[in-house]
């Protein structure tokens, strides 16, 4: 930005402040930079296996486009209506569930307030608050020797964060990008504690990679049970990851139908566009895929974490489609060296980094191949790095 520029000069301070948000690198980009062909990204958390198949077969027929999409999302309310169980007015669409959390933001959040979230959180609540001008109440984690969840949330530290300034607290189960969660029983009490003014976002991005036993036996919160309970939960969801739709941007919200009503009201008109709606109408009604998709990262993610096990690395818990690793260099270093091997992967530090995991990086859970590929790249590379001062 120019300093000497009057026009931008006079932009928010608080906006100016903000660090803009840094994606994973595309595949395009390291195929221009490095000359490569041959390229896997486990960056983004994306699904291996692509699309669901019947979102897919759903876009050869695409809607007229020439038309507005429908801006009230009549088809997939319903659809989603139908799954959960919930009334199509307690739905809030959105353009990727990233929209919700900056429809909150922007309905709840303004300077004089303050969001309360956890060290190691999603970046983009930290960008959501930034945005409004709110003040990021950033609760430190739990530690990395805690015997259960290293790095996780400690919720009773967050209840105690809440001030009367406080309108927002953002919570990811599983959290990106640490994997870690929190049980039932931890959930339950502090949702119970929480002042029924405040906004509870409960970020279920990844909560459809959970095995279905764990909600059974209380080691992961049914958020939707929680959220049809209490009326200050909005229960975000996204088609970007089981469902594999991450290129079309569509999410959804789950709320009280008056806390829905509110967001109505801060959301574009028509932001969840046409193929979007089309296509995760199909990819709802797709469990085979899910199925499919939750099988692969199981295996996935054991293959990596013991991978990693046996080489000494230390590995965050994690529940999602990712594991965040611990290699003892710089977490730039192994992302630059795994660039000219043909494998993207995420470095922390930086901005997925609010302390402490400059050293992490974390790798999304791919097919056995892609797996195997990774590993074996780190393997490559790791020596000279470790040698290298
Ligand atoms: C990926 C992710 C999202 C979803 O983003 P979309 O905008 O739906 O693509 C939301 N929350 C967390 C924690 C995530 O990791």
């Amino acid at each position: 930005m120019s300093d000497a520029l009057p026009v931008a000069e006079a932009a928010l301070g608080y906006v100016c402040a903000i660090s803009p948000y840094v994606t994973g690198k595309p595949i395009e980009a390291v195929a221009r930079e490095f000359g490569l062909t041959d390229i896997i990204k486990l960056a983004s958390n994306e699904n291996p296996l692509g699309a669901s198949p019947k979102a897919q077969a759903a876009l050869r027929e695409l809607p007229a486009l020439h038309l507005y999409p429908d801006g009230g999302g009549f088809a997939l309310k319903q659809a989603i209506a139908e799954r959960f169980a919930v009334p199509p007015e307690g739905i809030v669409l959105g353009n990727g569930s990233n929209d919700l959390l900056e429809l909150a933001a922007r309905a709840y959040l303004s300077p004089g307030t303050n969001a309360v979230f956890s060290a190691h959180a999603f970046a983009v609540y930290a960008l959501a608050t930034q945005a409004v001008g709110a003040a990021a109440k950033v609760v430190p984690a739990l530690p990395p020797d805690h015997p259960q969840m290293p790095y996780g949330a400690d919720l009773p530290a967050m209840q105690a964060a809440i001030d009367e300034h406080t309108r927002v607290v953002f919570l990811a189960n599983p959290n990106n990008p640490t994997g870690t969660w929190v049980d039932a029983p931890a959930l339950e009490a502090f949702v119970a504690a929480v002042p029924s003014r405040v906004l509870i976002v409960l970020d279920e991005a990844y909560s459809e990679y959970v095995p279905p036993e764990w909600f059974a036996d209380g080691r992961f919160p049914d958020g939707l049970a929680l959220a049809k309970r209490y009326p200050n939960i909005l229960l975000t969801r996204t088609f970007s990851k089981i469902y594999g739709l991450a290129a079309l941007r569509v999410g959804f919200g789950l709320a009280h139908p008056s806390v829905a009503a509110i967001l109505e009201r801060v959301r574009q008109p028509f932001n969840v566009n046409a193929l979007a709606q089309h296509a995760a109408v199909a990819a709802l009604a797709d469990e085979a895929f899910i199925e499919r998709s939750r099988a692969v990262n199981d295996a996935g993610l054991q293959d990596l974490q013991a991978a990693c096990a046996t080489r000494g690395w230390s590995v965050i818990p994690s529940r999602a489609n990712f594991v965040t690793v611990h290699l003892g260099v710089p977490a730039g270093r192994v992302f630059d060296a795994l660039l000219r091997e043909g494998v993207i992967i995420r470095p922390l530090g930086g901005q997925l980094d609010t302390g402490g995991l400059s050293c992490f990086v974390r790798i999304t859970v791919g097919t056995a191949a892609q797996n195997a590929r990774v590993i074996a790249a780190l393997d490559r590379v790791l020596p000279a790095l470790k040698a290298a001062p």
